[in-house]
């Protein structure tokens, strides 16, 4: 018996017996099991039947080549081109692909790393949101293309007020919500309390992020937002200061002025070993296909974490006036723009979104593929006036009106109130995802999970 010890694909030690008399071939093969020796079953076996191999069909370009070994025969398969290439059918070749670990996931849900919440759900009980996004103030700096707030009835000058902001922060501490996203609506550094709030969710141990257009972003704070922030992502759909101007409908110089508040904030977080992560998303629209690849070589060069593209959602009645069937024809370049990827920056397409122009027209129309909205009291979404709604679409919709920051104590009206519930309850029962919803909104993938869960096909413990 000899015993061959290996480290095996995993990393692990792993030591195989492989008896003295057993016939071996001398080709690379099962590394787990025999450790690059591969046994000739054929030859384990009385009936072993000597083959023609002038008998065997091949496939186009294929070679057959026989092997002789101890009076016993066998084929090998090569392909045509590649004759020292030796590929073994249906046999493990040792050290082979490996699935990349998702460093971020942009394109789906992360529900299943909150299963408590779920269960409180499927049980019926009262639950925090695991996470809110919302904006800080009704009204931005630019006036970019393919903005969903335009259709959010923007004011200038609304923006939640400090105390309020403040105390909302601690009934989400008090509640257990887990993260913020000041997210949707207004610039968020157009709101001054952006800064005490981070800080103060940072002590409470509640996660923050923001999308900001970064024009404003006071820099004397930089090191707040660094230290306490999970992310700061940076809504620019554009490579090129010429292209900025096009989309954001800003001056070119604000191109510049971002671009070297981006490379300082690299700077800061890399000298501090800050752990928040920098990246760039563009809203993909017709008028910024040219500059996707341009954005893609911009975002390596700042040394930032990530660069995402993603769809645009439009509104239920169309009023951005995305054409979705634009997508099909950019595939290429988004492909191509995926390579500038390396160990420190992922370039990453939401293709699910993207691809929803290649889908069925009932999907690309809005149809969803689920029937009920389950999700909004998971991801809960409040305007930049301070009033709270069930998700961004229903902004203004007094139906799904929740309660305003400046007059109700959050905590309460989780905790306590029946409105918070009911209304809940209202869309989930009541809300015609189909027709009543913006396309693909932020609850989408939640509500498709949701969905599973809630109506499981036969047999769920054939897992
Ligand atoms: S599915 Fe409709 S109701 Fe539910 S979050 Fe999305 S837009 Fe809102």
């Amino acid at each position: 018996m000899s015993k061959i010890e290996q480290t095996n694909r995993f990393g692990n030690s792993a030591i195989t017996d492989i008896p003295d008399n057993v016939p071996m071939f001398s080709q690379p093969g099962h590394k787990l099991r025999t450790s690059n020796n591969i046994v000739d079953r054929s030859a384990l076996s009385n009936d072993y039947q000597v083959i023609d191999t002038s008998q065997l069909t091949k496939l186009p370009g294929q070679k057959l080549q026989s092997i002789s070994h101890d009076d016993q025969e066998g084929i090998i398969r090569l392909e045509a081109g590649n004759e020292h290439e030796q590929h073994v059918p249906n046999q493990f070749t040792g050290p082979s692909f490996r699935t990349q670990k998702e460093r971020f996931r942009f394109d789906g849900h992360k529900m299943m790393h909150h299963l408590d919440r779920v269960q409180a759900w499927q049980n019926g009980q009262r639950f925090a949101p695991v996470h809110i996004d919302m904006g800080l103030t009704k009204f931005c700096n630019t006036a970019c293309l393919y903005c969903y707030a335009v259709v959010q009835n923007m004011t200038k000058g609304t923006m939640i007020g400090r105390e309020a902001l403040l105390n909302f922060v601690r009934d989400c501490g008090k509640l257990g919500v887990r993260s913020l996203g000041f997210i949707g609506d207004g610039e968020p550094t157009l709101n001054p309390t952006l800064y005490d709030a981070t800080v103060l969710a940072g002590e409470l141990g509640i996660d923050t992020a923001m999308a900001t257009n970064g024009l404003l972003l006071d820099m004397d704070r930089a090191h707040d937002l660094l230290k306490n922030m999970s992310y700061i992502r940076f809504n620019l759909s554009a490579g090129t200061p010429e292209g900025f101007r096009r989309v954001h409908q800003s001056k070119e110089a604000n191109f510049h002025l971002l671009i070297d508040k981006i490379r300082e904030l690299v700077k800061i977080k890399k000298e501090n070993n800050y752990k928040c992560t920098l990246g760039l998303q563009m809203v993909l629209i017709p008028e910024c296909f040219d500059e996707v690849l341009a954005e893609a070589k911009l975002g390596a060069e700042l040394g930032v974490d990530y660069f995402v593209v993603k769809h645009c959602s439009d509104s239920e009645y169309k009023e951005i006036g995305i054409d979705y069937d634009a997508y099909l024809k950019i595939g290429d370049v988004l492909k191509q723009a995926e390579q500038f990827s390396n160990d420190h920056y992922v370039v990453q397409v939401k293709w699910n979104k993207i691809n929803a122009a290649g889908e069925t027209n009932l999907y690309k129309d809005g149809f969803r593929k689920y029937d009920q909205c389950f999700g909004t009291p998971f991801l809960l979404q409040i305007s930049g006036n301070g009033k709270i709604y069930p998700c961004g679409p229903f902004f203004n919709k007094e139906r799904f009106y929740i309660g305003d920051l400046h007059t109700d104590s959050f905590y309460d009206l989780v905790a306590t109130s029946e409105r918070y519930w009911q209304v809940h309850k209202d869309v989930a029962e009541s809300v015609d995802v189909h027709k009543d919803c913006a396309i693909g909104c932020r609850q989408d993938y939640v509500n498709k999970f949701l969905w599973d869960l809630k109506n499981p096909p036969e047999h769920i413990n054939f897992i």
